[in-house]
């Protein structure tokens, strides 16, 4: 088992320098864990739209990504599948902690994107959770020990961060901010920084929104490796 996931990981590893966005069409076509392939025929996802085919070999090769796309276009899974597969990569497991963040908006995007999680990361060994409040605190504050993804609202996420011991950001790989604009849109600037400056330096970070602002290319310039960052975004 342990050998033929080693074997699985190497053969992966050593395609994403191959991908061509040009040449795909299909899920398939990008180089998948088993799990993930399996996760995404559960959601009966089976073509990539187009921000995912632009975003997704990016992430997979390690760069940060900026990804701009219309409401609708998919972006959650442009974000979903680089995180699944960036962990499997890693063999995380519910005992490594945190692995990535996810930051959104709003409670019902949140939710959202959870779902989302549930269904094509179903196959994969990892635990997820939502911190967006309304919810019993002591309980959020108990489970965050062990949990490998957090799907979060900035206040909330800011909370735990300052008042729960249990949440421990050192071992981050990915960091996702998602619907960028809207972020920034509702306030939540001053929290974010705060949030981006008490994380891992040394991080893979995926932003995406539906327009590009002079506030969202300041938050980009702020959470992104400069030079390290590749533009996916989709214009029409
Ligand atoms: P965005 O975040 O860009 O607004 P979402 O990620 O919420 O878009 O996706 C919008 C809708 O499109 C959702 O209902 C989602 O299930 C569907 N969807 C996303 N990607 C695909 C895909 N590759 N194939 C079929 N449906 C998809
Ligand atoms: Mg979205």
């Amino acid at each position: 088992r342990r050998k033929a996931e080693l074997e699985e990981i190497a053969s992966l590893k050593s395609a994403y320098e191959l991908i061509d966005p040009v040449k795909v069409t299909k899920f398939t076509d990008f180089p998948l864990s088993h799990a993930t392939k399996d996760g995404l025929r559960n959601g009966k996802f089976f073509k990539p739209t187009e921000i995912q085919v632009a975003a997704i070999g990016l992430a997979l090769q390690g760069f940060d990504v900026l990804g701009a796309a219309k409401t609708g276009s998919g972006k959650t899974l442009a974000f979903v599948v680089p995180i699944l597969e960036i962990l499997f990569q890693e063999r995380w497991t519910p005992l490594d902690g945190l692995g990535a963040l996810i930051i959104t908006p709003t409670r019902e995007l949140a939710y959202q994107i959870y779902q989302v999680l549930q269904v094509v990361g179903k196959n994969h060994q990892l635990s997820a959770a939502l911190l967006i409040g309304g919810t019993d605190w002591d309980f959020e504050k108990q489970r965050m020990g062990n949990v490998n993804i957090v799907v979060a609202t900035p206040g909330r996420l800011l909370q735990h961060m300052d008042e729960n011991p249990n949440f421990e950001s050192s071992t981050l790989k990915i960091l996702v901010l998602d619907e960028a604009d809207r972020l920034l849109d509702m306030g939540f600037e001053a929290s974010l920084n705060a949030i981006v400056s008490q994380l891992p330096k040394e991080r893979q970070t995926l932003l995406f929104s539906a327009t590009i602002s002079k506030s969202v290319k300041d938050l980009s310039r702020l959470s992104l490796r400069e030079g390290f960052v590749r533009d996916a975004s989709v214009h029409e």
